[in-house]
């Protein structure tokens, strides 16, 4: 270990640009066309297959995949994208070990299961490398619809819109579309600036006006789009992030892993990112260990996530778990933070031992950090919308909300788990109901 990652504080270029480039890299690299041949060929094209039902967008996949096997590609990726026009970004950060390939019953029998993300990514990017768009836009409608939040919600419901024929308005707050899959998706999971690339790639389908720099609430109301036009989907996801609520807390160094993220996610050179020598984590979910592993990636020295109810709790899978271990990061479990000590900046974080009910047990125990991110959750901003139910926008059925020709989906809707593909899906059935509600008010 050297000067650089051994000097205390927050700091960039703890490591060479050579290693950086390297941890960075596709954590699921793409399988050539040959491997992709030998990976389906160990599908059973099962009856009733228990993949397609653990896939939040029900794609077909023993039909993808024999279309993998028997050489049409292209064809495997519009099976994929007519139920999953992300598909391509899905392959890449769906949590399949808890989803389709949990249950196909290649795992089930021999523990490994076909690699159905992987084979995703191969039919989809033979897709998006012709930079050909395998879908059509119906004929005109002359409805308008706008889409509040360009996120994999938003996208998703804009495409399917576009494609039946409506002119979507779809507005976002930040200067790039993607939400999420731009601002949080871990760097090693969409390298190649892929979530733009498929973005523009999705709205090559016309028909959609993209205004970013335009947020609701700022430079809109709901009024106003519900007044100018026919229909209205809002997708704009988790704005605010949960407080620790912990003495010291605005003690500098203490972060929103979500901005972290969002910082790394934009950077043209990673060796400029400042990152501390001991980063604690506190967090149990998915943004904790993305945090976690990017520092050890920058360079941390010691990263420390640290998560108030025992592992099997966490949030993150345990591949996810897995991985955060094998990059270096260590967990302690059923801990919580009672106080951010320092002079100014953090020096050391005081954790209080808890039981799984999140009883003190009456020990405490002390971590150095001059860095700590907070990953403790995001929640909705929710003045102006439609009425919640708990901390989220009410829906019924396909998006409905408490305003008549408001839709809503994705993570600011109550229902479903917070995963791209889940708001994926939400914006595609949102669209399809938005779709059916305005042609029968033009034949009705
Ligand atoms: C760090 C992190 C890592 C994650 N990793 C994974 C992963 O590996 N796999 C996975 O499946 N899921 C992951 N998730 C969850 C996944 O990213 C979300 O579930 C998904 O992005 C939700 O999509 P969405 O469209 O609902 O919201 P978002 O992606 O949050 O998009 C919302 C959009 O709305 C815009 N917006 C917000 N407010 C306004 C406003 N007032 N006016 C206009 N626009 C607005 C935002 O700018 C944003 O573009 C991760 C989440 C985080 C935070
Ligand atoms: S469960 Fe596994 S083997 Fe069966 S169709 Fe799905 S991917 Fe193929």
């Amino acid at each position: 270990m050297d000067a650089k990652t051994l000097a205390p504080g927050i700091r960039p270029g703890r490591l060479e640009a050579a290693q950086i480039e390297a941890g960075f890299t596709d954590l699921h690299p793409p399988l050539d066309g040959h491997e992709a041949q030998v990976a389906a060929d160990r599908c059973y094209f099962c009856h009733d297959a228990p993949c397609m039902t653990a896939c939040p967008t029900s794609i077909d996949i023993p039909l993808f995949i024999r279309q993998i096997a028997t050489g049409t590609p292209e064809a495997a990726a519009r099976t994929i994208l007519s139920q999953n026009i992300l598909g391509g970004m899905c392959a890449r950060v769906c949590p399949t070990e808890t989803l389709c390939e949990e249950v196909c019953v290649r795992e089930v029998a021999e523990g490994k299961p076909v690699e159905i993300g992987r084979l995703q990514r191969f039919a989809t990017d033979t897709v998006m490398s012709r930079n050909a768009h395998p879908f059509d836009r119906a004929a005109p409608t002359g409805k308008t619809v706008a889409v509040v939040g360009a996120g994999p919600a938003g996208l998703s419901c804009a495409h399917r819109l576009a494609m039946k024929g409506h002119d979507v308005v779809l507005f976002d707050a930040r200067p790039k579309a993607g939400g999420l899959n731009e601002y949080g998706i871990a760097a090693y999971k969409s390298t190649d600036d892929f979530a733009a690339r498929e973005a523009a790639w999705l709205m090559q389908i016309g028909g959609i006006t993209l205004r970013t720099g335009h947020a609701l609430g700022r430079d809109m109301t709901l009024e106003d789009l519900t007044a100018s036009h026919d229909a209205v989907f809002l997708g704009v996801g988790l704005g605010a992030v949960n407080a620790l609520g912990t003495e010291g807390e605005d003690r500098d160094g203490v972060l929103d892993a979500v901005d972290f993220i969002s910082d790394l996610r934009q950077s043209t050179n990673l060796g400029t990112l400042p990152v501390g020598r001991d980063v604690v984590v506190i967090g149990g979910g998915m943004t904790a260990v993305d945090a976690a592993v990017q520092s050890r990636l920058l360079g941390a020295m010691n990263v420390t996530i640290v998560y108030r109810r025992s592992q099997a709790r966490m949030a993150a899978s345990v591949f996810e778990q897995e991985l955060a271990a094998a990059k270096g990061v260590r967990i302690i479990c059923n801990a919580s933070p009672v106080a951010v000590h320092g002079n100014g900046a953090v020096r050391e974080v005081e954790f209080a031992f808890t039981t799984d009910d999140l009883t003190p047990t009456g020990d405490t125990f002390r971590l150095p950090a001059d860095q700590v991110f907070r990953a403790i959750g995001q929640t909705l901003v929710a003045e102006g919308l439609p009425d919640l139910a708990g901390r989220k926008i009410a829906v019924t059925g396909a998006g409905r909300t408490s305003v008549p020709g408001v839709w809503a989906g994705g993570d600011c809707a109550s229902g479903g788990d917070d995963l791209t593909v889940t708001a994926v899906a939400e914006g595609r059935d949102a669209a399809e109901d938005i779709h059916a509600s305005l042609m029968e008010q033009a034949n009705g």
